[in-house]
């Protein structure tokens, strides 16, 4: 009775449900979890105030056409996120930019602008590996410093490794910025859902078309052809639709060649009676604690007002696949990209089975990213 089965209900799900249900499709749509919204799940806390309660959120994009599509859902919350790193009594813009150079280097810092931009040119953002390669001792000077107190202890914590053995593109997300721009990031929209994202989730998936079914694992409605022929069988019968999977594909198929290692986190989440805990929504601690970042969610939400916070604390760790333990983050090298792609093989000779999202494709995806490339899935499916 349906056209379509999408495995997960975060933006990749969701968004490609809603698209299929808008082409005249039955859709169902399941999780594992009691709720939609994936890990841009939010909810009041019992104190009132709106939670992330898979680590903080915030929206941007340069796309006009995901801007778009995310606002026939919401309005937003104009919010304009910068990061400080807490290093000893200091709070250090992040990125490290033109200003943090000022903080940092005092009466220097302008002849040393200066060598950056001949370098690299005004507003460039400069990898902090690269960086670190420029022959120019001065510059290899901010270099090193940049390292030390914002990459290094930070990267081992979340990823169990320093930058220079993950993947480049990683610390290449948060770049040396070649301006006064203290934002977090330059993209030309941000914000966040003004009612918070699981309302976007629930107007999203509010259509004729689309059933949900929650508490369901993808391994609980679908299995592959027990004849060996490569269909799908949806509760024991050979299905003949579209399948959009966007869970963790090693564990669809019983982890048959071995885990894909993931990082995961653990989240502390702690209240104050007291109007606010820190300067700024997330404060990244690059050189000291357990935790990466504290993450105070009164900022995100624009309750101000209020009397009390709570604040979040992120304790990453290794994803060993056991019960309630979530998999947050591939982790992107040769050696697992290989084994991705020995999964990703038992399912591309499937007609209409397709992988979306930052577990299936086994990919660092922000939620712009994963919008756009559920719409154009959509368009082809
Ligand atoms: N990073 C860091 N120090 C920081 C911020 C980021 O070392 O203060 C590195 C770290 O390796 C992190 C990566 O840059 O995993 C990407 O950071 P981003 O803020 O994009 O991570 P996310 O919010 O996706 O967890």
């Amino acid at each position: 009775m349906y056209d379509s089965i999408v495995i997960g209900c975060g933006f990749a799900g969701a968004v490609v449900a809603r698209e299929l249900a808008e082409k005249k499709k039955r859709v169902l749509i399941i999780d594992s979890r009691s709720h939609i919204g994936g890990n841009c799940y939010d909810r009041k806390d019992e104190y009132g105030i709106l939670i992330h309660q898979y680590g903080p959120h915030i929206f941007h994009t340069n796309s006009e056409r995901v801007y778009r599509y995310l606002s026939r859902f919401t309005e937003w919350y104009p919010f304009r996120h910068e990061v400080v790193g807490k290093i000893g009594e200091k709070e250090l813009p992040i990125p490290f930019n033109l200003n943090t150079l000022e903080m940092v280097y005092g009466e220097r810092a302008p002849e040393l602008e200066k060598k950056l931009i001949s370098s690299f040119g005004e507003g460039a953002r400069v990898p902090i590996l690269e960086l670190m390669n420029h022959p120019d001792d001065e510059l290899q000077e901010i270099a090193q410093y940049v390292y030390e107190n914002i990459f290094l202890k930070y990267t081992m914590k979340q990823w169990g490794k320093s930058p220079k053995e993950i993947d480049p593109a990683v610390s290449g997300r948060v770049p040396v910025l070649l301006s006064r721009d203290n934002r977090y990031f330059q993209d030309r929209f941000q914000g966040i859902p003004l009612h918070g994202y699981t309302e976007i989730f629930q107007k999203m998936l509010d259509h004729d078309g689309i059933d949900i079914r929650l508490n369901c694992q993808g391994t609980d409605v679908l299995s592959l052809d027990p004849e060996g022929d490569v269909k799908v069988w949806f509760e024991g019968n050979p299905f003949h639709g579209d399948v959009i999977f966007t869970g963790a594909l090693d564990e669809f198929f019983g982890c048959r060649y071995g885990r894909l290692p993931y990082r995961s986190l653990d989240f502390h989440f702690e209240h104050y009676e007291k109007p606010f805990y820190q300067s700024h929504a997330v404060v990244n601690y690059t050189v000291s604690e357990e935790f990466t970042r504290i993450t105070e969610f009164k900022y995100l939400s624009g309750q101000l007002d209020m009397e009390d916070t709570t604040i979040v604390k992120e304790y990453p760790k290794a994803y060993s696949g056991s019960e309630g333990e979530i998999p947050y983050y591939a982790i992107n090298n040769p050696e697992n990209d290989a084994l991705f792609e020995k999964y990703k093989a038992l399912v591309v000779q499937i007609p209409g089975f397709y992988l979306l999202g930052r577990l299936a494709e086994y990919k660092y995806y922000n939620i712009d990213a994963i919008v756009e490339r559920a719409l154009d899935l959509a368009e082809r499916v």
